[in-house]
């Protein structure tokens, strides 16, 4: 009788751990066969080193890095004796990115994510892209990052699952456009008065989804849709005016894609970052996940409606980055970062984000062309510094009315 040949475990790397995407991650990879099925190589987090020691021991992985360099003596210390590397800092997740893993998960948080996942593409790992501002602010090198490693794009945020899921890549030209669906957020129905005077608390509670405080507080302004539209662009090579974006409060239908026959495909799931974390890890095979199912006679109705673009104007600023092209994604990306921590502390109030994110697009215009790496960081750090004197400018003014 012949013997069942040996399964070598999938190595993967999870960076990001500690975080949303990467706990839902690691309780995939248990639930496809933990460690029978995957050799962990690194986990990575930053401030969360408690977690990150324990995740690193429930995985057995074979590094565990912080991105902090104060918390490296709590991580050691966490993992004495336990075999397990550990290190610190950003040069020390940039080579945990650099070993030789076959999937990478891209959950690190905002332009932190960029340089160890352009990495990993570099060395030809499948990335699973979670984060969004590596094609955002860098989407032309990341593809050539990507081309030059060989690994596969595989799309994580939800929307570009979806589409990734439903788009006939054999037939390109057929595509007339992505529409991306958008759950409105909690402040879908308030008005510009109402939407002035909310708290980062309010900002960060999102209806449908359990998600980082970030991304939820984007959700809010729909700059999370924003980076999305240039996120989609990148991905599947629109053109800015094929990218639509509906208002779908249940968050049931996860994006559809337009055909040249007038088909519209669609795909509906609970919303449960799980679907698209399996799907990245397992395609072109479709795993077996312990998700909610959706029940349609439960079900009673899915609305869409239009964005109002004068309470939500992050929808057009990513309009005038994706028409503009250059390094106008980096320009936004940045000062909507800073313009996001300005009002998580209350520097600044919930619509003043967009005031400020315009401001910086308006006086940096496209910044040039996306040709390094460098030039991208050079867009991404005079964006926050101008965001900063906006946000100083205001914060002071607010103190003297
Ligand atoms: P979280 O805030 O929950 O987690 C962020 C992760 O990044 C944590 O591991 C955190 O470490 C780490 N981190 C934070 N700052 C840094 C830094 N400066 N350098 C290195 N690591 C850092 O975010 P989410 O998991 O919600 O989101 C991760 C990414 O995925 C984001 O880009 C988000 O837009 C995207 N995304 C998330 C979705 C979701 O459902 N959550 C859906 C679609 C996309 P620690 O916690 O230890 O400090
Ligand atoms: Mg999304």
């Amino acid at each position: 009788m012949t013997q069942p040949a040996e399964i070598t475990p999938r190595r993967v790397s999870i960076f990001g751990s500690t975080g949303s995407i990467g706990r839902n991650t690691l309780n995939v990879i248990s639930h496809l066969g933990g460690r029978e099925a995957f050799q962990v190589l690194a986990v990575t987090g930053k401030g969360n080193t408690d977690l990150l020691a324990r995740q690193a021991m429930e995985c057995g992985a074979q590094i565990a890095v912080t991105a902090d360099e104060t918390r490296y003596g709590d991580l050691k210390q966490a993992l004495s004796g336990s075999g397990i590397e550990v290190a610190a800092g950003k040069a020390a997740l940039i080579e945990a990115a650099e070993r030789d893993t076959d999937w990478f998960m891209a959950g690190i948080v905002g332009m932190a994510g960029l340089a160890p996942t352009l990495a990993a593409a570099r060395c030809g790992a499948d990335i699973a892209l979670a984060n969004k501002e590596c094609l955002v602010s860098a989407g032309e090198l990341f593809h050539r990052e990507i081309a030059h490693g060989g690994g596969r794009l595989l799309p994580v945020d939800s929307e570009h699952n979806a589409i990734h899921q439903i788009f006939d890549r054999s037939q390109p030209h057929s595509i007339e456009r992505i529409i991306l669906t958008a759950s409105g957020g909690p402040f879908r129905s308030l008005d510009l008065a109402e939407m002035a005077a909310v708290s980062p608390d309010m900002a960060a509670a999102h209806p449908n989804w359990s998600m980082g405080i970030k991304i939820s507080i984007d959700s809010a302004s729909m700059f999370n849709k924003a980076l999305e539209m240039i996120e989609a662009m990148h991905l599947f090579d629109m053109r800015p005016d094929q990218i639509e974006v509906i208002i779908h409060p249940q968050s049931v239908v996860h994006s559809m894609v337009g055909y040249s026959d007038g088909s519209v495909l669609a795909q509906l799931g609970t919303p449960d970052m799980r679907t698209a974390i399996g799907y990245s890890l397992a395609f072109p095979d479709r795993p077996s996940l312990p998700v909610e199912r959706l029940d349609f006679a439960r079900l009673a109705q899915l609305d869409f409606e239009t964005p109002d673009e004068d309470r939500f104007p992050s929808l057009g600023l990513a309009r005038r980055a994706m028409e503009a092209g250059g390094l106008s994604g980096a320009i936004l990306n940045g000062a909507k970062e800073v313009a996001l921590e300005a009002f998580i502390e209350r520097h600044i109030g919930f619509l003043e984000m967009a005031d400020i994110v315009a401001s910086v697009m308006d006086r940096l215009g496209t910044g040039g062309a996306a040709v390094s790496i460098e030039a991208v960081y050079e867009a991404d750090n005079a964006a926050r510094l101008l965001a900063r004197e906006l946000v100083a400018a205001r914060s002071a003014k607010s103190l003297v009315n």
